[in-house]
């Protein structure tokens, strides 16, 4: 559904994205894999529109979206869950949920969709008067997600799921990942945490300094030598 086709991406005179090409099939968990200032963040900014691309074209469903605004392309289906979840603390969690339903593709399920996140994430509505700010982290991430969510995608990006978050709720956040996917949302996971990745991931990406360096299903990956011996220090 999502085609990178020879993305080259500067900051100035640095190069951040060489060349970068892949694909992202519909209905899939796929990961984004690298160590840190390997290019991750510049590749979904550059999904999202929010850096521009000195060349290289990408697409959603054959459609170029490279010249698009940010706003233009949350309305074409791509929502990105940013690291570090930047929520607004001082705002009850249904706020903050609603504040992702601004988009014209939004709006018109917003019912269903606010129905389709309490159910995935009971706890939320429990809670849902309560401000953001005093929840625990890994009940941030979920109305992190949840507010992606509330924006109808058809891709969700989620920048650094498993960051400052206990291996357990990890785990929980990851059975919550499959439902969604199983609800027909693409979902790409853009994490340096490579086997828990690889764990859930149909396919995955590793990029290095910008380029990309490894790729494949996420299965074959695992037992890749140079992966093992570079991220998984085996
Ligand atoms: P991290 O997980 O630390 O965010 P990353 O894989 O997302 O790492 P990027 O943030 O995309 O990596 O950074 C790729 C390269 O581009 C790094 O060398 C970084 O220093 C550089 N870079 C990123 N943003 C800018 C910027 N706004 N101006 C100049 N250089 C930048």
């Amino acid at each position: 559904m999502l085609k990178l086709q020879n993305v080259n991406l500067f900051y100035g005179e640095i190069q951040a994205l060489w060349d970068l090409s892949f694909e992202i099939k519909e209905g899939q968990i796929a990961a984004l894999l690298g160590a840190n200032a390997a290019g991750k963040s510049s590749a979904i900014n550059a999904i999202s529109g929010i850096e521009k691309i000195s060349s290289g074209e990408i697409t959603l469903f054959d459609k170029e979206i490279h010249k698009m605004s940010p706003h233009e392309i949350v309305e074409e289906g791509i929502i990105q869950v940013p690291e570090g979840r930047k929520l607004f603390n001082y705002m009850p969690i249904q706020e903050n949920l609603e504040l992702g339903a601004y988009s014209k593709r939004a709006k018109k399920d917003f019912k269903k969709n606010l129905r389709f996140v309490y159910d995935l994430f009971p706890i939320l509505e429990e809670r849902k008067s309560q401000m953001a700010g005093d929840l625990s982290g890994g009940q941030q991430q979920m109305v992190a997600i949840a507010r992606g969510l509330m924006a109808n995608p058809k891709l969700l990006i989620i920048d650094e799921l498993s960051l400052g978050l206990a291996p357990i709720l990890v785990q929980q956040l990851i059975k919550d990942l499959i439902n969604i996917r199983n609800t027909g949302i693409t979902i790409l996971l853009v994490e340096q945490n490579v086997q828990q990745s690889l764990a859930i991931a149909s396919d995955a990406y590793v990029l290095e300094n910008g380029r990309l360096a490894l790729s494949g299903n996420a299965t074959e990956l695992i037992n890749d030598p140079h992966l093992k011996k570079a991220y998984l220090g085996m």
